[in-house]
């Protein structure tokens, strides 16, 4: 195990503590709820650990463990991929006011912005937040997912893509938005999807599981059971999604959890520039879930 302040943590998805113990990954222990299921790392670093690694590590290129700044250096793969999302969104009407939370480099802002939504990002690492708003020329406030500086804003539209499985407290992230949710809003989360068929062949050797960066990881069923006991509930999910990706964008990504594999690739697809850097759509094993404030605490 790593030697760094750990905290002892219930299920993350039905909030029991009966989890079996599973397997040590990076030096971090993944143990599996006996009641739901659900995989997470526990113990788990704090919060504050945690803050500190992603200011140092995440969003900095010169760190081994950067996928943060990959994210950043990508912009043409995210912002296509932005945009597969907002047709999840297209209503006829008059477009309101959208929180992308943990917006990262800001491209989903921007692409919501320019199609006329009233758009805006929520970011934890002060960094990255000041590089969406000078290269996107979007608002982004620095602030955790888990404790918004927002008091009465409330949104038509809130965005979680990728952030569920990086968050401390993934309950406290969601019982927030749906605070912030308007009585009609929607709330759209993109989380991989660990009972696909990929990260099942592939086991504890999957790069989606990386923790400290992913700390939780969900299936169809755990993330419906907590989207329920925060009082949301699920109009869409679905169990794969479509990204936009450039091969040089996947082995920077890869470098960190699979050296071995990423040099193998690089040695032979990797050594054509324009290959490598041509944009294609794949369908991953990422699921995307649409909720809405249950009827009953709309009511409340
Ligand atoms: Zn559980």
């Amino acid at each position: 195990m790593v030697e760094l302040p750990l905290t002892h943590i219930r299920c993350p998805a039905c909030n029991e503590d009966q989890a079996r113990p599973g397997y040590d990954k990076q030096g971090f222990s993944i143990v599996q709820c006996r009641r739901c299921t659900l995989r997470y790392v526990n113990p788990r670093p704090s919060r504050t650990w945690l803050d500190a690694w992603y200011q140092r590590a995440y969003f900095s290129p010169s760190h081994d463990n950067a996928a943060g700044a990959q994210h950043l250096l990508h912009e043409a793969v995210k912002t296509a991929t932005a945009r597969l999302r907002l047709q999840l969104l297209s209503p006829a009407g008059p477009k309101g006011r959208l929180l992308d939370i943990g917006c990262g480099g800001g491209f989903f802002v921007r692409a919501a912005a320019a199609v006329g939504w009233d758009a805006m990002g929520l970011e934890p690492s002060v960094e990255a937040a000041r590089h969406a708003a000078r290269t996107q020329h979007i608002r982004v406030v620095a602030g955790r997912s888990e404790e918004t500086p927002f008091v009465d804003d409330r949104f038509d539209v809130i965005t979680l893509f990728d952030v569920l499985e990086h968050v401390f407290c993934p309950r406290t992230c969601l019982t927030e938005a749906r605070r912030l949710l308007a009585p009609d809003g929607k709330l759209v989360i993109e989380t991989p999807n660990m009972a696909g068929w990929l990260p099942r062949v592939m086991g504890t050797r999957h790069p989606w599981i990386r923790p400290p960066e992913h700390l939780t990881y969900f299936t169809p069923p755990t993330l419906r059971l907590l989207l329920a006991q925060c009082g949301l509930r699920v109009e869409q999910l679905h169990g794969r999604t479509t990204k936009v990706l450039t091969l040089e964008y996947v082995l920077a990504l890869l470098t960190q959890t699979n050296p071995l594999l990423t040099t193998l690739l690089r040695g032979t697809i990797g050594r054509w520039k324009p290959l490598s850097r041509y944009p294609f759509s794949v369908p991953l094993d990422t699921m995307l879930a649409v909720a809405s404030p249950s009827s009953q605490e709309r009511s409340a």
